[in-house]
């Protein structure tokens, strides 16, 4: 039922919407207010909170549909999940109730800052500090890559509050888009989400209250990898989207394009690639969807599995979307179809949350 809700609304409010937001490079409002008015911007935030309290794999489905007709609008739900749950996984109470409200009515959206200019694959590394002073922190530092940003009213921003500890001298806060010190640098040009916002966040002395902290000093890295093990799944659930999109359309085409006096999806060598394409994304599924029941459980060997998932799917994504571009042949290089966009959006799923080569470092150090 669940599908059947978010898929109409989908079809109807968000893909119109899909190929104009990619060509000007705009935030899809469209998606975003779709969503809203419907209750699934942020589905995964607790009852309690105001929230629809929707498990993983609910929250999963949800950002698959989405992303099976516009990659860049299923950041709105992904990224929601992404930039709040350290804070439901370890945050206080009082930081719950304050922040997960106003997240859960649609009145504000949360983004996640880990990264920065010289610290990706290597995240401890970072060089965002946090100084107590008094009843305050003072945040100061450059944050790089970070999704919805500007548009976010709300940031779990990572920052080095002991430097002499590397990844345990890390803490994380809840920073405001309106606290005074916060700007934003220009959207980057990008290969593919383009409706997505990427830009920079600066922090310029940002003089923050010390209950803004994200559970005990220290422990703000620990909090964001295992956000990571949960999130992860959600960017299989994009890569998926994108996939499945990518096959429906192709699916839709080879049967009305005609060569050789008949329909190509005549031709065995079409219909191999279609088998394939199908069979990859169904065993893409099957992994993504486990992984979320054991991201909803809590199992021990959740960090392999959510990297297997994220690895595979958005593998299977790029060439799924490949071999899409291949079945239009010309036509599916042009963007006067949607297969191009699929396959360009398809290409970040490899690189964030961790690239596929950090998580093949991460699935060899959890080996089940
Ligand atoms: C569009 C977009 C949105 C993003 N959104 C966010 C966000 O919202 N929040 C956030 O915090 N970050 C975000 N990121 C950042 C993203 O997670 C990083 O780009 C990613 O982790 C890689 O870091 P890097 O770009 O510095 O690459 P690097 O770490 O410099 O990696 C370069 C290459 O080296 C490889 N490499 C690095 N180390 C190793 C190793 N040990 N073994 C083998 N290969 C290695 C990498 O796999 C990659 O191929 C986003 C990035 C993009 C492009």
């Amino acid at each position: 039922m669940l599908r059947e809700t978010i898929r109409a609304l989908a079809e109807s409010k968000i893909a119109p919407f899909a190929a104009a937001v990619d060509e000007e490079s705009r935030f899809p409002q469209e998606a975003l207010d779709a969503l809203v008015a419907s209750d699934l911007h942020a589905v995964h935030v607790p009852e309690v909170y105001g929230g629809a309290g929707a498990d993983a794999l609910a929250t999963v489905i949800v950002i698959e549909e989405v992303a099976r007709v516009c990659a860049s609008s299923s950041l709105i739900p992904a990224v929601n999940k992404l930039g709040s749950l350290p804070v439901i996984l370890s945050g206080s109470e009082e930081l719950k109730a304050k922040y997960l409200g106003p997240l859960a009515k649609g009145d504000a959206m949360f983004s996640y800052a880990l990264s920065e200019p010289d610290a990706g694959s290597d995240a401890a590394g970072m060089k965002t500090k946090a100084v107590r002073d008094g009843d305050f922190w003072v945040l100061n530092g450059v944050k790089r890559w970070i999704t919805n940003a500007g548009v976010s009213e709300y940031y779990t921003v990572m920052a080095v509050t002991d430097p002499e500890k590397r990844s345990k001298g890390i803490s994380a806060f809840v920073v405001e888009k309106s606290d005074e010190g916060v700007s934003f640098g220009a959207p980057e040009k990008k290969l593919g989400i383009k409706g997505s916002p990427t830009r920079e966040i600066y922090l310029d002395n940002v003089r923050i209250p010390a209950d803004r902290m994200i559970g005990e000093e220290g422990t703000g890295f620990a909090t964001a990898m295992k956000t990571l093990d949960h999130t992860r799944i959600t960017i299989a659930a994009q890569a998926l989207g994108i996939a499945q999109g990518a096959l429906d359309y192709a699916k839709g085409y080879v049967q009305e394009r005609k060569q050789f006096g008949k329909p190509i999806a005549d031709f065995q060598g079409i219909q191999f690639m279609l088998a394939d394409m199908a069979m990859k994304i169904e065993a893409a599924r099957q992994l993504t969807y486990a992984a979320a029941a054991k991201s909803e459980r809590g199992d021990a060997d959740l960090t392999f599995q959510g990297a297997a998932a994220k690895c595979f799917a958005s593998d299977v994504a790029m060439e799924v979307t490949t071999d899409a571009v291949q079945l239009l042949g010309g036509y599916g290089y042009t963007r006067d179809y949607p297969v191009e966009r699929m396959m360009r959006d398809a290409k970040i799923t490899q690189i964030y949350e961790g690239t596929n080569q950090v998580q093949r470092i991460v699935m060899a150090r959890n080996l089940p």
